[in-house]
């Protein structure tokens, strides 16, 4: 998981986290108002229910008093003095809309003034009186009737009633009173504080209202009459049920009060929460309600506080983390930028070349030019100056390359000496042009310290799309292209299709090669070679391969790719073995082992680390000397691994084995190189004596080499002679050995046999 993702998981996980939180504080905060809420409803109930049962048991001590007084004081036996002592109570007690006093019967004795005792009903036959009344004359406390709408008064009466009775117990009369229900407890609304509380009382035998606060009228008069739904009853005694607590615990227990949350019966919308707790004597429910939504204000600024805080830290946060996000953004810009770019040279690389493929090529894409250009010379100069000049030079080459560019071509290094650019120029003449000014460029010394270097360029060129849709093709087009130019060397070459058909030929040469050995198509050839007087001394080994899909292939074109793919290996390994069996069988047929055997060497193999210990091995299988041994090795192999192969080829060297530097004379040794060299033996190029004879120059460089030959004590081969104008003129300079088809061509085993044995006949 990249570092990026993981910092904004672990935003988001703490943002996740603030939610959580967030909502859990919610949750509390919400507990915490509504036990705060529960607490004050207990509070509020327990006052409500004490100041009534403390106005009652005031009115029922009154209504006594009074009731005794109307009954035996001679002095209000009349009803107008009844009345008009009743009046004088009323007007002290503004809480009561009436006083009477009524017979065993029902009948209404005496009354306040604003009652027509005429037109009141019985209250024994009454029906809405009948069976509090009746429930009087049995009762010794007041009782409390059910409240109703008076439409003398126009207005709610709480009806009392209190029975009194003479010394034997018996009721003598009843005194009545109705109270004003909205009076009943004023100092309880006024401690509600604004918040909607309610106050109720309910009879416990009828489950009606007896009194419910803040009510209208018209409200009151849908409510009261009715009982209050069973359906209710029995939600609350499932409440109840469940905080552990019953309706008869309740009843046995004024001092308990217990709260809940119930649905309204007045407004089914509404929730309300309730504390109940029960007064015995008078039988009733006493309750204070509060509307849930009552909360909700108080609970909601507690959210918006949190969720304000949660926002804030949140913001903090998410600044803080894009504060490390772009940090860290510029951190791996920075490793990016590092990985994309050359070291060195400060120019991008091939692993920002493959990040931007898709880019540049592809169907539809623009045309471009690509552009191997692998500097000439340049390993020379590194191994022989070393690094620091070398670095230098690099850096220089590749300014000049850079400058010769437009800034919108991609110049890269690509790695050694080798640099590829993709360039918008497509027009064929003016990219042999810009080719032609950067050779020229290029060619111009390069000054460092007190040297002045000159290195040419090899450029290959190809065209987007044409040679190529993607970059490995193009790249492999380029590279193709440019290993033609390095064969002249300080050139440029375009990719054609003579080009393109060898790259297929090559191809197809390199998918059969892999299995040419295993499928035995490799085979040996060897050609003679012989000293000044004419006796054969030795044998060249080249190896021919017959290939049943592509016909006879020669060793110069196959070889250089079996180098390049790796299976120069196991193609070697096949060489020695079989040339070493071969000369060793011959030698054995003609019982004397004066053959000397040459074989050719390529420097990956000689790169392998168990090359010499193998090379030895075989040696010793085919009970070859090591002195009858030679490697031909080619000068290029010193500019590859210099360090490396030096110590490989001194080794072979103590074991006896001889080295010949081949093709001499075509490469760039030095003489101060050749020097320094572990040569035994040095075979001039068949180029030089191909005109050694004819033309003076190469005559002269033939003499030369001969000459510093013996100087460096090296012993001289002379390869390709073809005429005995040519053998003739070698062998005078003191050539120590000859090769050519003037003596013999490469043979196959069984004919070099032949010409051996015809050989020895010879007296
Ligand atoms: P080389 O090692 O310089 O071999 C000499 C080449 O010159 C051989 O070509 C040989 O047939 C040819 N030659 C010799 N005398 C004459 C002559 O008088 N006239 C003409 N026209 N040609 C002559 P060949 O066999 O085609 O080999 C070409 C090159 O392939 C060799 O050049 C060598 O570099 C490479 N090669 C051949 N066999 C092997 C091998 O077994 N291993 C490696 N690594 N390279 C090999
Ligand atoms: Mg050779
Ligand atoms: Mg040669």
């Amino acid at each position: 998981m990249s570092l990026k993702r993981s910092i904004w998981i672990i935003f988001y996980a703490l943002i996740g986290f603030g939610v959580v939180y967030f909502a859990w504080s919610g949750y509390l905060r919400w507990q915490d108002i509504r036990q705060q809420a529960e607490q004050e409803l207990r509070y509020l109930n327990h006052i409500f229910s004490s100041s009534v049962n403390l106005n009652f048991k005031q009115q029922e001590i009154m209504l006594q008093l009074i009731g005794e007084q109307l009954l035996f004081n001679p002095d209000l036996q009349s009803p107008r003095q009844a009345a008009h002592y009743l009046d004088r109570i009323q007007k002290l007690h503004p809480s009561l809309n009436g006083l009477g006093l009524i017979s065993p019967d029902g009948d209404l004795l005496k009354a306040t003034s604003n009652i027509d005792i005429e037109r009141m009903p019985n209250l024994k036959s009454f029906p809405q009186t009948r069976d509090t009344f009746l429930q009087a004359l049995e009762e010794t406390r007041l009782v409390i009737g059910h409240t109703y709408y008076m439409d003398a008064f126009q207005e709610w009466v709480i009806p009392l009633r209190k029975a009194i009775r003479n010394e034997d117990g018996e009721v003598i009369g009843v005194m009545a009173a109705g109270i004003r229900p909205s009076q009943l407890l004023p100092r309880v609304q006024i401690s509600t504080r604004e918040r909607p509380f309610s106050m109720i009382l309910i009879h416990d035998d009828s489950f009606r209202y007896a009194y419910i606060s803040g009510l209208s009228d018209q409200a009151l008069q849908t409510v009261i009459p009715n009982p209050i739904p069973q359906s209710q009853i029995d939600s609350t005694r499932r409440y109840l049920a469940r905080s552990g607590i019953s309706i008869d615990d309740l009843r046995r227990n004024p001092r308990l009060s217990t709260e809940f949350m119930i649905d309204s019966t007045l407004r089914p919308s509404l929730t309300n929460l309730v504390s109940l707790s029960y007064i015995p004597e008078y039988r009733l429910w006493s309750m204070a309600t509060l509307p849930v939504d009552a909360l909700y204000p108080t609970w909601h600024r507690s959210l918006l506080v949190y969720g304000l805080t949660l926002l804030l830290v949140g913001l903090v946060l998410f600044l803080l983390f894009r504060i490390i996000d772009r940090a860290q953004k510029r951190h791996q810009n920075l490793l990016l930028q590092q990985a994309n770019r050359d070291f060195l040279t400060g120019l991008h690389n091939r692993q920002y070349l493959n990040r931007i493929e898709s880019r540049w090529a592809g169907p539809g894409k623009r045309p471009f030019s690509v552009w191997f250009i692998d500097l000439d010379n340049f390993k020379h100069i590194n191994d022989s100056h070393g690094h620091r000049i070398g670095d230098r030079l690099l850096r220089q080459a590749a300014d000049r390359i850079v400058r010769r560019f437009d800034p919108k071509d991609l110049v890269c290094r690509q790695g050694g000496d080798e640099f590829i650019v993709l360039s918008h120029l497509v027009d064929a003449n003016a990219v042999r042009e810009r080719a032609r000014q950067l050779l020229r460029d290029l060619l111009q010394p390069l000054e460092i310290d007190d040297y002045a270097f000159r290195i040419g360029a090899s450029i290959g060129i190809c065209f987007h799309p044409e040679d190529g849709e993607n970059f490995d093709s193009l790249f492999s087009a380029a590279d193709s292209a440019m290993y033609e130019a390095k064969k002249k060397k300080n050139s440029y070459h375009l990719y054609t299709d003579t080009l393109r058909q060898q790259v297929r030929e090559s191809a197809h040469i390199e998918q059969a090669l892999r299995s040419a050995v295993t499928n035995g198509e490799i085979d040996m050839a060897y050609q003679l070679q012989v000293e000044p007087d004419g006796r054969p001394c030795g044998v060249e080994a080249l190896c021919r391969w017959n290939s049943p899909e592509l016909g006879t292939i020669a060793p110069d074109q196959f070889i250089p790719i079996a180098e390049r793919n790796g299976s120069i290996i196991p193609l070697g390994h096949f060489i020695i073995d079989r040339s070493l069996a071969d000369i060793a069988a011959l030698a054995h047929k003609r019982g004397r082992d004066d053959l000397r055997l040459s074989i050719n060497i390529s420097v990956r193999q000689l790169q392998e680390k168990r090359f010499s210990e193998q090379l030895l091995a075989a040696l010793d299988r085919h009970g070859f000397s090591t002195e009858r041994l030679t490697l031909e090795i080619t000068e290029s192999l010193f500019m590859e691994d210099y360090d490396y192969l030096m110590p490989v080829i001194d080794g072979l060297r103590n074991q006896g084995i001889r080295i010949a530097l081949d093709d001499f004379g075509t490469g760039y040794s030095s003489l101060s190189l050749l020097r320094r060299l572990p040569i035994d033996e040095l075979k001039i190029d068949k180029s030089f004596i191909d005109t050694v004879c004819s033309n003076r120059q190469d005559h002269q460089l033939v003499m030369s080499i001969l000459e510093i030959a013996r100087t460096l004590g090296m012993r001289v081969v002379a390869e390709g002679i073809e005429s005995s104008d040519q053998a003739e003129l070698l062998r005078e300079h003191g050539c120590d050995c000859m090769q050519g088809y003037f003596f013999s061509p490469p043979l196959p085993i069984e004919e070099l046999e032949r010409l051996c044995h015809n050989w020895s006949r010879v007296p």
